[in-house]
C-alpha cells in the first residue's frame, strides 16, 4: 500500500527541536526567487485569512470569492480552504510579484514556516503524541539551502512571527482535535456551511450576530459586544466559542433566561425561578 506523505514524515523525517540548526537564506538574487510561490496547496488557516483581507482591505467574502477554492462543505470532516493559483503557466500565486511577495507581513502561515514544516501524531488534544518540526525538502531545487544564515528553529520562528500565528489559530486547532472529529464523524452540510462562516468568512458572520434574531437568545456581555463588532480578531475567538456551544454542546455561551423559560413553557415545564 503507498504510504501518505503524513506516514513518510512521521516514519522518515528527522525530529528537530527548537534548538536545532539548519542553514537558510530566501533573497532577491537567487535564480529560484519567487519559483516556490506557485503550483502549491497552500491550505489557509482562519487567522490567515483575517490577516490576508485585512491587508488586502476587502471583506471576507470578497476575499474567499476571489482567492480562494470553493470548499467542499459535504464529503469531508472539515470544510478545507486552498489558495487559489492563477491560471497562468507557472499557476503563479496571486500574490506573487518580481519583487517577492506583495502581502509579505501577512502572508499564511505555511509562507512563514518554509522551509520548516509541522508534522503532528497526536490524533487528539488529549491523547499522547508528538508535534515536531521537520525540514521540508533540503534536496529540492530551493537555493535558499545553499550558503544560507545559520538559525535554530526557535530563531527561525521568532523571524517569521510564527509563535503569534500558533496562538491565534490554537483554539481552531483544538477544535479540529474534538474527539467528534477524531473518531471519524464530519459535519452534515448545514453544520459545515456554520463552521466555514464561522471560521472564514468573518463579515457575514458579524452580520449574522448583529442583523438576526442571535442576540436575543445569548446573553453577551456589552464589552464583549462592542468588542467583536469592532476587531476581527475578537469576533473570531468568540466564533470558536460559538461553534464549541453549537458543536459539542460545551457551555462556551449563555442562553438568556426568557428563551429558556419560554422553551420551557412551550414544553409544559415549570418556569425556572
Ligand atoms: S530560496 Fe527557496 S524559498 Fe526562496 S524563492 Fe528560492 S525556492 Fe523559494
Ligand atoms: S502568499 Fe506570498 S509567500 Fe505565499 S506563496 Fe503567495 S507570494 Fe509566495
Amino acid at each position: 500500500m503507498v504510504k501518505s506523505w503524513k506516514e513518510v514524515i512521521l516514519k522518515e523525517y528527522p525530529r528537530l527541536s527548537p534548538g536545532s540548526k539548519f542553514r537558510f537564506s530566501c533573497r532577491k538574487g537567487l535564480s529560484c526567487f519567487t519559483r516556490c510561490c506557485g503550483d502549491v496547496n497552500i491550505f489557509l488557516s482562519p487567522y490567515d485569512v483575517l490577516r490576508m483581507k485585512r491587508t488586502l482591505k476587502i471583506t471576507s467574502g470578497k476575499f474567499l470569492q476571489k482567492y480562494t477554492l470553493p470548499p467542499i462543505l459535504a464529503g469531508q470532516k472539515l470544510p478545507m480552504v486552498l489558495l487559489r493559483m492563477k491560471n497562468d503557466a507557472r499557476k503563479s500565486c496571486p500574490f506573487v510579484t518580481p519583487e517577492g511577495c506583495s502581502i509579505y507581513e501577512d502572508r499564511p502561515w505555511a509562507c512563514r514556516m518554509y522551509p520548516l514544516g509541522m508534522a503532528s501524531s497526536k490524533t487528539s488534544q488529549r491523547t499522547d503524541g508528538e508535534e515536531f518540526c521537520f525540514i521540508v525538502d533540503e534536496e529540492s531545487s530551493c537555493l535558499g539551502f545553499k550558503d544560507g544564515q545559520e538559525w535554530t528553529v526557535a530563531e527561525w520562528w521568532k523571524d517569521q512571527g510564527i509563535d503569534e500565528y500558533n496562538k491565534k489559530n490554537e483554539p481552531y486547532k483544538d477544535i479540529t482535535l474534538h474527539r467528534l472529529f477524531v473518531e471519524g464523524k464530519g459535519l452534515g452540510p448545514a453544520k459545515s456551511q456554520m463552521f466555514y462562516l464561522t471560521c472564514y468568512d468573518l463579515d457575514r458572520f458579524r452580520k449574522l450576530i448583529f442583523n438576526s434574531s442571535f442576540l436575543k437568545r445569548f446573553e453577551i456581555e456589552d464589552e464583549v459586544l462592542k468588542e467583536i463588532k469592532k476587531y476581527d480578531e475578537a469576533l473570531l475567538d468568540f466564533g470558536f466559542k460559538w461553534l464549541r456551544f453549537s458543536l459539542f454542546a460545551e457551555k462556551t455561551l449563555k442562553i438568556r433566561s426568557d428563551v429558556v423559560e419560554g422553551k420551557m413553557k412551550e414544553l409544559g415545564l415549570d418556569s425556572i425561578e
